[in-house]
């Protein structure tokens, strides 16, 4: 099958309605049929042209599917998996795109029939946007969408849903769902909380000041702000939810402020610049490996929470 047959799209928010889009533009979907729990976002789903039928019943969702996208809050995934169990035909495959992965892929052992078709996936693209209006087809283009199969998942399976993702344009990379937690909390959770720490206190300054902030906001900060606009569900349940990788690596974190904290207080220059040349090496690194872009008012690639 050279297509996905009937998709499932549970939650319709800016990832799953890029998919959608997607889906659309290759006409890769016999039917995407989208759930969500308000009637407001399938109305506006509808309209937007990313379904072709919309319910807030899960189960009447995955009816018939040959292939269900869970793209609800993390959180919420592992509970929407429960919801639609009873509704799943016994070949359909299911997969997920929640921004962690370890106590995702170990709470669908629980809940679904078939959990060997399930599928962890996480695509390493967003925006700092969320619901039906957010999403656009070129969001996955050239970027990361990391795939978590266990020892005893389906290879059919995992075929299937890298076909998906590259076709969205995106480049599929396997590892364990630990692994990826790990790595996201480096890349990805840390620089959120540290974004979030930055913006907390500045909203915490006196009054006269913070409009000072404003007017000279250069790129650094108004950077940290887009960041720290990120959708605050989403965002609780990531640090919640890969909460041992995330200490660890504030725990790094913490020691290394603490030895640029002391550099700074004892003068000590060349221990700076050590730095700032290492992490300069860094940031051509990221370059090269084609993960920075430059935003654009016509350019909708943007960087990945
Ligand atoms: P979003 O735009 O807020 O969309 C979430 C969708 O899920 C909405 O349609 C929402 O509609 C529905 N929903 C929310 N809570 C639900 C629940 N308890 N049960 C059923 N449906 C629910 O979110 P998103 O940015 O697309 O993120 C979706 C997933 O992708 C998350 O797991 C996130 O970790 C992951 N992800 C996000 C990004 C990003 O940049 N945003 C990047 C990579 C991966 P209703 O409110 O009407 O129910």
């Amino acid at each position: 099958m050279s297509g996905f047959g009937r998709v499932a799209l549970i939650g319709i928010g800016l990832i799953n309605g890029s998919l959608a889009r997607v889906l659309r533009r290759e006409g890769a979907a016999r039917e995407i049929v989208a759930c969500a729990r308000r009637r407001a976002t399938l109305d506006r789903a509808l309209e937007l042209g990313l379904c072709d039928r919309a319910t807030t019943d899960p189960l009447e969702a995955v009816r018939g599917a040959d292939l269900v996208v869970l793209g609800t809050p993390p959180a919420a995934v592992v509970p929407a998996a429960a919801a639609i169990a009873a509704g799943l035909a016994d070949h359909a495959i299911v997969t997920d795109v929640g921004s962690i992965k370890a106590e995702i892929v170990r709470g669908m052992q629980g809940v679904l029939p078939g959990p060997d078709r399930f599928v962890g996936g996480h695509p390493v693209a967003g925006t700092e946007h969320s619901g039906p209006d957010a999403a656009f087809d070129t969001l996955f283009v050239k970027r990361r969408c990391i795939l978590t199969p266990t020892g005893t998942t389906d290879a059919d399976a995992v075929a299937t849903v890298r076909r998906l993702w590259e076709l969205t344009g995106a480049q599929v990379d396997l590892m364990t769902p630990e692994h990826h937690d790990k790595v996201l909390a480096i890349t990805s959770h840390l620089p959120h909380l540290i974004a979030y720490t930055i913006v907390g206190t500045v909203a915490d300054l006196e009054d006269r000041e913070k409009t000072d902030v404003f007017k000279y906001a250069a790129g650094g900060f108004t950077d940290f702000t887009r960041i720290a606009g990120s959708d605050p569900t989403m965002w609780r349940d990531v640090f919640l939810q890969n909460k041992e990788a995330v200490l660890e690596m504030l725990g790094r974190f913490s020691e290394d402020l603490s030895a640029l904290q002391r550099n700074i207080r004892y003068g000590e220059g060349d221990a700076l610049f050590d730095l700032f040349t290492r992490t300069r090496a860094i940031r051509r690194g990221v370059v090269e490996a084609g993960q920075a872009y430059v935003r654009q008012a016509d350019d909708p690639l943007a960087d990945e929470p």
